[in-house]
């Protein structure tokens, strides 16, 4: 509790996990580009700052939960960025889903800073985060994730150290590959039930009793029902995840076929205007290429 903390990026996510940590006692000073974005945290007691630069001046751990890699590289390492600010011994914590490399080489730059970085990309979504109910994938070493462990509690449930600089985002590259195909899977059983006359929220209900059971059944399955595409997570940002994972997979070497297709799905989508919306409106794209005609829901 003695440790002061920063928070960049005040968005779906950055902002219930910020307003987290400031119920939970931590004095914590806050930057978003957009002022409008730090009122709720102003109002919950946390102070506002101008840049990154100032947040890292004021605190010994600094969180970052912005878009991209580039944000997340103009936010650590560009002008007023963490960089200019941090004093040895701090540590960056960047909860953003960003590319394995280029955190790798961020982690790299800070250390010559004195500054540690652990990168912690969170699955769970806006519930999650509200909630305080984070899955939390960790990459760094063993001692900055003990310093930052109790401040991962009072984001998440399932805190998980998975390896050194990097391996937290590889986590989070996996759990994005598993999520876009399930959500393909799921938006063609529904589009098979629907062609066959039956009613698809019955075929759901039978499924989520059994061995098809999963998270995007239950949640995304029901949004795509009702054509419920208020995001939640945004259809632009799972093309950026996964875009991440093929430009890693492209490096590597291998093949990872159901990725590409689902980002094909997403492309469409973004393509036709519609980045912001949920991602599981990539439903739309399977209904128009599966032939059934539109969702009678919307
Ligand atoms: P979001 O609502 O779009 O928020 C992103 C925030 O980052 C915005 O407030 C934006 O500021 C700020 N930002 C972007 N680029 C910036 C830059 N260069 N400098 C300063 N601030 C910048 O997105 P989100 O849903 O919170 O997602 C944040 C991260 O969490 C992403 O990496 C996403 O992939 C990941 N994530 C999201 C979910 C989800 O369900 N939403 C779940 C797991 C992980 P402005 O408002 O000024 O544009």
């Amino acid at each position: 509790m003695n440790e002061r903390v920063g928070f960049i990026g005040l968005g779906i996510m950055g902002r219930p996990m910020a307003l987290n940590l400031v119920r939970a006692g931590y004095r914590l000073s806050v930057h978003a580009r957009r002022e409008v974005s730090m009122e709720p945290l102003i109002a919950a007691g946390a102070e506002a700052c101008a840049s990154p630069a100032e947040v890292a001046r004021r605190a010994d751990i600094i969180f970052v939960m912005v878009a991209d890699t580039p944000d997340v590289e103009q936010v650590v390492l560009g002008k007023d960025g963490v960089r200019t600010g941090v004093r040895a011994g701090a540590l960056v914590v960047d909860m953003s889903t960003i590319s394995p490399a280029a955190t790798r080489a961020m982690a790299a730059r800070l250390r010559e800073h004195g500054a540690e970085m652990l990168d912690a990309p969170v699955s769970g979504g806006e519930t999650g985060a509200i909630e305080g109910a984070l899955s939390i994938m960790v990459g760094g070493t063993e001692a900055a994730f003990a310093r930052a462990r109790p401040l991962f509690e009072v984001l998440g449930r399932n805190i998980v150290h998975v390896g050194g600089n990097g391996a937290g985002q590889v986590c989070k590259a996996c759990n994005q590959i598993a999520i876009s195909q399930a959500m393909a899977g799921v938006g063609e059983a529904i589009l098979l039930a629907r062609a066959e006359g039956v009613d698809p929220m019955k075929m759901r209900a039978a499924l989520l009793g059994g061995s098809a059971n999963n998270k995007v059944l239950e949640l995304h399955g029901r949004r795509m029902i009702e054509a419920d595409y208020r995001p939640g997570f945004k259809a632009g940002l799972h093309r950026k995840d996964l875009r991440i994972v093929l430009e890693a997979a492209d490096e590597l070497g291998i093949a990872l076929p159901g990725t590409a297709l689902a980002s094909q799905y997403l492309n469409a989508l973004v393509g036709r205007g519609h980045g912001d919306l949920d991602s599981c409106a990539l439903f739309r794209v399977l209904e128009e290429l599966g032939g059934s005609g539109p969702n009678p829901a919307g």
